[in-house]
This record gives C-alpha cells, structure tokens and sequence, in this order.
C-alpha cells in the first residue's frame, strides 16, 4: 500500500498555504534560521529532518508565531502572522501544534482538554463541542478514556488526545515537532498511525521526525535543515535513496 501522494495527485491543491519568505532569525550571534525559503502547499505533508540543534523547532515555534523572527515574512492563506492580539490567539487557533511533551492540562478530564479551545477561543456551544470532542477521541482511539485524567492513560494515549485537541480546533495547518521522540517504542506506531490517518484525509502537515517509516509513508517531501538553513529538499524516494548534500548523507548514514 502506498499513501503516497503529490499535490498533482491529490496530495495537495498546489495552493500556497504556509510560505517563509527570506526568514532570519538570530539568537545573540546564532543564526539559527537563515534565509528560510519554504512553501507548504494545501493538503501537503512537508517532513523535515536534521540534526539536533539545527532549528527544526524554530522554524515550527515561528510558523506558529511562539517566536518572532528578525527578518523576512511568514503567511498563512495569503496572510501575513499577526504579531499580537486578538489577531495572534486567532492564528493559534488555525495552526495546530504538537510537541513532544504531551502538553495537556493535567487537572482537567480528556474530555475537557479537547473542549475547552473551541469552547474558550472559538465560542462553541458546549453540547457542540462536546459531541465534537467526542467524535475526535474516537477517531484516535480513546474514545473511552474521555473521562479519565492525563495521567491514567499512557504516553501514546495522551499524545493521541493532544492531537484531537489541536485537531478540535479546526485548524488549517497542523504542525508536529517530534510527536514520537518521548513515547515508549510500542507506542509509536499508534501515534503514526493516527497521523498516517490524518494525512490521508487531506490534513496540511508539517512534521518534524526521524521516523522514516512515516516519512516515505505519508510525506510528500522532505526538507533536510543543518546549522540553520535549508540544504536540501526532495520526495522521501529520492532523499533516502540517493542524498545530494554531504550533510545529508552524514546524517541518514547515523540514523538508517
Ligand atoms: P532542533 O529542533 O533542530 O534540535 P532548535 O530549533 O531547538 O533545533 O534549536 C536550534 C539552535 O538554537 C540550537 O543551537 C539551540 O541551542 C538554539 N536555541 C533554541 N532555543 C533557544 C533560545 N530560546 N535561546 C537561545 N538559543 C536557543
Ligand atoms: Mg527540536
């Protein structure tokens, strides 16, 4: 089976959803994002890989505008990010984010935790969200655990509700920084399944991993980042099996 898909495919509509432009940003005198080129078009699924340290994260806390940038602009839908406000709570609803850490609220149900954005941000009745929240825990498998709290589930489940969370809120990106990295290994496959899953049903990813497994699976391109910079963008085939850059060779020989 092959749910590998290319925006002529179906993949994606070709349309321009998120788009850095010449994005810089520096912390003291690390240049850790530098001249940023990148286009995720509408239902695309973008894997981006590196070594530790070389800004995975950055560039998805920017994305999500959790950190400015110095230079250079980002859009979503054809928007510039908003810097504050109003208008910054209401970018946030419409970029999902899941990080490794599972994030929920620990003194609320799952059930909650998946309520209360479209509740509190988004202004949904409660019976809406609630039925909603409901049909979201299902979808990722932990449809009865709904009344229990964060930590009587396991890593895996808990990852499962943070991405019905940020899914609740309709988002039109969702943004994945190492969604696996901290789950015990037999819990992996069901988080990436959830996410196969998602990407199938149309879902505009950005999806920082090392699982290849998912990558060659569900990605329709890979964008390999070192020291800062973009240094080489490719579908998973071709990255995997015939690298162009030193640094990517270097890399996929320590982790293949
Ligand atoms: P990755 O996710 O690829 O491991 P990060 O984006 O987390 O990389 O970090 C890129 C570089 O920026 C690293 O050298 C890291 O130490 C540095 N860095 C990250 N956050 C900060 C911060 N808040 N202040 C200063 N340096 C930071
Ligand atoms: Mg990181």
């Amino acid at each position: 089976m092959t749910t590998h898909r290319t925006a002529a495919e179906g993949g994606g509509s070709g349309e321009p959803l998120v788009v850095l432009d010449h994005v810089d940003k520096w912390y003291g005198d690390l240049h850790v994002l530098q001249d940023i080129e990148l286009t995720v078009h509408r239902g695309e699924v973008v894997v981006v890989i590196g070594p530790s340290g070389s800004g995975k994260s950055t560039l998805c806390r920017a994305i999500n505008r959790l950190e400015p940038i110095d230079q250079g602009t980002i859009t979503l839908d054809g928007e510039p990010l908003p810097a504050e406000g109003k208008e910054l709570a209401a970018l946030r609803a419409e970029v999902g984010m899941v990080f490794q850490s599972f994030n929920l609220f620990a003194h609320k149900t799952i059930l909650e935790n998946v309520m209360l954005g479209p509740v509190k941000v988004r202004g949904i009745k409660k019976d809406a969200a609630e039925k909603r929240a409901r049909e979201l825990l299902d979808r990722v498998g932990v449809g009865h655990q709904a009344a229990k709290y964060p930590a009587q589930l396991s890593g895996g489940q808990q990852q499962r509700v943070a991405i019905a969370r940020a899914l609740a809120m309709e988002p039109k990106v969702m943004l994945f920084d190492e969604p696996t990295s901290a789950l015990d290994p037999e819990m992996i496959s069901e988080v990436l399944d959830v996410m196969v899953d998602l990407a199938e049903r149309g879902m505009t990813m950005v999806v920082v991993t090392h699982e290849m497994g998912f990558a060659r699976t569900a990605g329709d391109r890979v964008v390999f980042m070192a020291d800062g910079a973009i240094v080489e963008e490719a579908t998973p085939e071709q990255f995997f099996t015939n690298p162009q850059s030193d640094r990517a060779k270097d890399f996929l020989g320590k982790i293949l």
